[in-house]
C-alpha cells in the first residue's frame, strides 16, 4: 500500500481500509487546518488506486475488511466516473464490504447532480464526512472556509436526497470570545436545517504555522475556556432540533465527553454539562509550543 504522507480519518473509520484517492485537500486554505499544508493536492492515478486495492484483497486480511475510506481531504473532487469505477472494484475485491465512505466539501457535493450522487449511492458510497466547522457565515469567512452556510445546508440536504447519510463535524470555539453565543445558535441551525444522521464537535486546537495560531499570538483571536465551551455547547443544545441525529462530543480534543441522540438525550446532555462545570472535572490537554 503506498500511502502518501500523513493520512487522515475519521474516529469511526478506525477499523476501516483506507485509499488514498486523492493526495491533500484541493481547497487546502482554512485557516484553523494544518492537515494538508504539506501536500500538493493531485488526484491519483486509476492505475495506482487500483493498485492498492488489488493489493489489500491479496492481503492476509482481505475478508476481514467491512468498511472502505476513500481518503485524503475530498474525495468526492474526483470525476464521478471515476468514482463508481473504483466503488465497483471495492465490491469486486471486497464483496462483504458494507458501507464505503469519504470526506467532501459542500462545494464537491454541490457541484455534482442528484444523479450522479444516487448512483454513487447504489455503488456503495454509504456516509460523507462535512467539515462545516460553524453555521454563521461571519466565522466561515474569517476562516476562509470557501463556502456559506447556506451552502453546506444545500449540500446536506442534497445528500439526504440522494440516500447518502452525513456525518457533519463542528468546531468548539471557533467564534472566539466575541462569537460564543452567535456561533453555537448558528450550529444549532445548521444541523436543525440539514438534521444529518450524525454531527458532533471538536474542539479548536491550533498548531503553529497556520494563520489563525499566529491570530491568537498577537492577540487578534481570543481563544475560549473550558467553562465558556460548555456555555456555548449548552446554547447548541437549548436551540437545536434535529430528531434522530446520532450526537457525539468524543473526540481526543474535548473537554467533556457527550453521546446521544438529539432531541431526546438533550436534557441529560445539559445535566451532564452542568455537573461537570460544578465540579471542574474537565479533560485536560497538554499545551506545547507549537500546539495551543
Ligand atoms: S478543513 Fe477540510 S476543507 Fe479546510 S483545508 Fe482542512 S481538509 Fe481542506
Amino acid at each position: 500500500m503506498n500511502y502518501e504522507g500523513i493520512v487522515y480519518r475519521p474516529p469511526s473509520e478506525a477499523r476501516s481500509l483506507i485509499i488514498q484517492v486523492t493526495i491533500g485537500c484541493a481547497h487546502n486554505t482554512c485557516t484553523f487546518c494544518n492537515m494538508y499544508k504539506a501536500k500538493k493536492f493531485r488526484i491519483r492515478k486509476m492505475e495506482e488506486i487500483m493498485a492498492d486495492l488489488e493489493e489489500a484483497a491479496a492481503g492476509p486480511f482481505a475478508s476481514y475488511i467491512q468498511r472502505v475510506f476513500l481518503a485524503d481531504g475530498d474525495a468526492l473532487v474526483m470525476k464521478t466516473e471515476n468514482l463508481l469505477e473504483i466503488l465497483a472494484a471495492v465490491k469486486r475485491l471486497f464483496p462483504q464490504v458494507t458501507r464505503v465512505a469519504s470526506y467532501g466539501t459542500a462545494q464537491d457535493i454541490l457541484r455534482k447532480s442528484e444523479e450522479e450522487l444516487t448512483a454513487l449511492r447504489k455503488a456503495g458510497l454509504g456516509i460523507v464526512y462535512v467539515g462545516a466547522e460553524s453555521g454563521d457565515n461571519e466565522i466561515l469567512a474569517y476562516i476562509q472556509k470557501g463556502v456559506t452556510a447556506e451552502e453546506v445546508i444545500a449540500a446536506g440536504q442534497k445528500l439526504k436526497r440522494c440516500g447518502i447519510h452525513t456525518s457533519v463535524t463542528l468546531i468548539s470555539g471557533l467564534g472566539g470570545r466575541e462569537r460564543v453565543a452567535r456561533h453555537a445558535i448558528s450550529c444549532a441551525k445548521l444541523i436543525s436545517r440539514m438534521n444529518p444522521e450524525y454531527a458532533s464537535f471538536l474542539t479548536l486546537r491550533l498548531y503553529e504555522g497556520t494563520p489563525m495560531y499566529a491570530d491568537v499570538v498577537e492577540g487578534r483571536f481570543q481563544r475560549i475556556t473550558p467553562d465558556e465551551i460548555v456555555e456555548e455547547m449548552e446554547t447548541f443544545l437549548q436551540n437545536v432540533d434535529s430528531p434522530g441525529t446520532v450526537f457525539r462530543t468524543n473526540h481526543a480534543s474535548n473537554y467533556v465527553v457527550l453521546a446521544g441522540t438529539l432531541n431526546e438525550d438533550i436534557p441529560a446532555m445539559l445535566e451532564k454539562l452542568r455537573n461537570v462545570k460544578k465540579t471542574q472535572h474537565y479533560r485536560v490537554f497538554r499545551e506545547t509550543g507549537d500546539l495551543l
